[in-house]
């Protein structure tokens, strides 16, 4: 702890010193690295989290910039894998902090590896599949995790605490239908820093250890609505998550080679086995140009853009079917 950086936030009573130690101690996985993982990230890294560990499957776009902090142009220009980027902006924020970027696609087998490993797991998805993952891993092996998310102008927010809060499953119901759909519709600045800024409340209360009632909170910063409400007594007993018989349905949810990304006007496609060389062999023998900026290499093929990441990870886009994607991958690879 050089230079006083921490002294404003142990000057609050709701830290003080030992707070303090404890974040310094402590380490938290972001699950999504767009909007609300980039400033939640700067947020934790800012308040003295000792290890972060964040994971996205994505490379940067100029429409990213408009509200994705931490990142450049330059990341834009060069398409630099989100997680790169981010590691590189919050290193020049704090050099004694350990960052563990994964250019991947999160899956049951990812969440299960890494959620044991962390103090607090932050959802900063885009999609509801993945959020109920993390519901089921979180409560699995009873970490806390806090779930965020932001349409238009709108946002919600809430932690779950296994052993003290109904999960996520059982709210779901509760929960304002606008935030379960994909982002088609856009999203300001605003209504990303309202629900980052509790979610971080929240995150500096669970690694702190301060006793509280989570709550959800929804509004609309265009419009000035704020609501908050406790949801302790929702638990249903039935639940397949946090219920007497748990089953944690979403872990069971066997991975498909093929993802249709909502709202990206993307496929993703995952060729099990395809190494980088490979690839790059197969398509200098196909005469394919690609260009590549050592994370990632893209290419064109039938008037579509490619995007390859190194563990065979293909995004296809201009394309929303997945079917249309398996003729073009069985063209391309036969
Ligand atoms: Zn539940």
């Amino acid at each position: 702890m050089t230079h006083n950086r921490y002294s404003r936030q142990i000057l609050f009573d709701g830290i003080g010193q030992e707070g303090q130690q404890k974040i310094n101690r402590k380490s938290a996985l972001i699950v999504g690295m767009g909007a609300l993982g980039t400033h939640f990230a700067e947020g934790l890294v800012r308040a003295g989290i000792g290890k972060l560990y964040i994971v996205d499957r994505d490379y940067i776009e100029y429409s990213n910039l408009q509200r994705q902090t931490l990142f450049t142009e330059a990341d834009a220009k060069q398409q630099m894998p989100k997680v790169i980027a981010a590691q590189n902006a919050l290193q020049a924020i704090r050099e004694d902090v350990t960052i563990v970027p994964y250019i991947e696609h999160v899956d049951g087998a990812f969440l299960n590896e890494l959620v044991p490993q962390v103090d607090i797991v932050l959802d900063a998805t885009d999609n509801f599949e993945t959020r109920m993952m993390i519901n089921d891993v979180a409560y699995a092996c009873s970490k806390p995790w806090i779930y965020g998310g932001v349409v238009r102008s709108t946002y919600v927010e809430a932690a779950f605490i296994p052993g003290q809060t109904p999960c996520f499953q059982c709210l779901v119901p509760q929960i304002p239908a606008m935030n379960l759909t994909c982002d088609t519709v856009g999203v300001i600045q605003p209504a990303v820093t309202m629900a980052t800024s509790l979610q971080l409340r929240d995150a500096l209360k669970i690694l702190t250890d301060t006793a509280f009632t989570p709550k959800l909170t929804y509004g609309d910063i265009w419009e000035g609505t704020h609501q908050a409400f406790g949801f302790s007594r929702m638990k249903r007993p039935s639940c397949p998550t946090c219920g007497e018989q748990p089953e944690y349905p979403y872990l069971h949810h066997s991975p498909t080679n093929f993802a249709a990304l909502c709202g990206r006007d993307t496929v993703q496609y995952q060729h099990e086995g395809l190494t980088y060389e490979q690839l790059i062999d197969y398509l200098t023998t196909r005469h394919i140009a690609y260009h590549t900026n050592g994370y990632l290499l893209q290419f064109e093929y039938e008037g579509y853009r490619i995007v390859a990441f190194q563990n065979g990870r293909l995004l296809i886009h201009g394309m929303r079917e997945v079917q249309q994607a398996k003729k073009l991958i069985h063209q391309l690879f036969g």
